[in-house]
């Protein structure tokens, strides 16, 4: 059921990037998002597989969303298949426009110029965690040439990718399907991490993230899962119950920039660590997101970059939007055990 009437919204206006005047953070105002089939329904049902008949994954031409920007293996026999958005976050850049900055009153606001693409697998049913290994680690590579176009796209500050597992984690349609987009400014979040990575690289000469691996391998407390090039763990301070993150071994600041053995052994330790999540959690909507660093930025050699996934088993209330302080009512060190399949228990730490 929709809340408002569609022409409540102004679809014709162009998606812009907001800055707030105070924090400096942007905020993505994107009106075209309400006319998808399904925006403000307050009831879904997507994590039910939906008939194959009613998808519009199944048929990409007749949902208009062919040629596909990246195809593999081919055309005829698509497994992977890269098409862009139909209800873009973001306005295509076509005709070679870059986005702009303007003034508005004591306000400014960028052009929301850039890409927001789909990567569909092609199996109805398969989630990234059913897919073989070879499978998850070609999604990887597809997802690795996709940041690739988007770095050589003028605009672009910054990619990101994601994937929503379940309505309550933002999926719209069933269908197994990944998310690129570029943007014209790089996100707080990452601003933030990065300028954490800067000053601790300042003061103690060594990668953060480099570090956070030595320190969780040799307590063991908070270890998920791990193989030769790949680390999963609780972190420390988790935000969220059950949140883990998912990294290579070695120092690989840019996502794009690291070797296929690596970035394989990423992608079997995600399908590791989401296959415990739906054995130890009871499949909760879920989802994992690719923290990458921002493009042409000085300060990225301090980045790690590494993957989130974020089970959606709590809510924020008001304690969380008045303070911007979460309140996680699981212990990263029982979180850990959970997902290893053993009984939460004291190991021993070392400081
Ligand atoms: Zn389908
Ligand atoms: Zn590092």
């Amino acid at each position: 059921m929709c809340f408002f009437p569609k022409s409540f919204f102004p679809f014709y206006q162009m998606s812009e990037f907001r800055q707030d005047i105070v924090s400096g953070d942007w905020v993505l105002l994107s009106p075209r998002r309400a006319l998808r089939p399904n925006a403000f329904q307050k009831k879904r049902t997507i994590r039910k597989p939906s008939p194959k008949k009613d998808c519009p994954f199944e048929d990409l031409q007749k949902n208009g969303q062919w040629p596909p920007v990246i195809v593999y293996p081919n055309s005829e026999h698509w497994k992977i298949a890269v098409v862009p958005n139909k209800y873009p976050a973001l306005t295509y850049g076509e005709n070679g426009e870059h986005s702009t900055l303007f003034r508005h009153g004591i306000y400014q606001l960028r052009t929301a110029v850039g890409n927001h693409w789909l990567l569909i697998t092609r199996d109805h049913n398969k989630h990234f965690a059913e897919l073989s290994g070879g499978e998850a680690a070609r999604v990887f590579e597809v997802f690795r040439e996709a940041h690739e176009m988007n770095a050589r796209d003028k605009s672009a500050a910054y990619v990101t990718s994601f994937y929503n597992y379940g309505a309550g984690a933002g999926a719209s349609i069933w269908h197994p399907h990944y998310q690129v987009l570029s943007l014209p400014v790089i996100p707080a979040h990452t601003v933030h991490s990065i300028r954490g990575a800067r000053e601790y690289f300042k003061k103690h000469g060594r990668c953060v993230r480099c570090d956070i691996i030595k320190a969780e391998r040799r307590s063991g407390i908070r270890i998920v899962a791990e193989n030769k090039h790949a680390f999963a763990f609780a972190p420390y301070a988790s935000k969220k119950p059950f949140e883990v993150s998912v990294l290579p071994k070695r120092h690989w600041p840019s996502f794009r920039e690291t070797p296929p053995e690596a970035m394989r052994d990423v992608a079997l330790l995600l399908q590791s660590v989401l296959r415990a999540m739906k054995k130890h959690l009871g499949d909760p909507d879920l989802n994992f997101f690719i923290h990458d660093t921002p493009l042409n930025d000085r300060e990225s050699r301090y980045h790690h970059w590494h993957i989130e996934v974020v089970p959606r088993v709590s809510t924020d209330a008001g304690f969380e939007f008045s303070t911007g302080i979460i309140i996680n009512v699981v212990d990263p060190d029982v979180a850990a055990a959970v997902l290893r399949g053993k009984k939460p228990g004291k190991g021993p730490e070392v400081h």
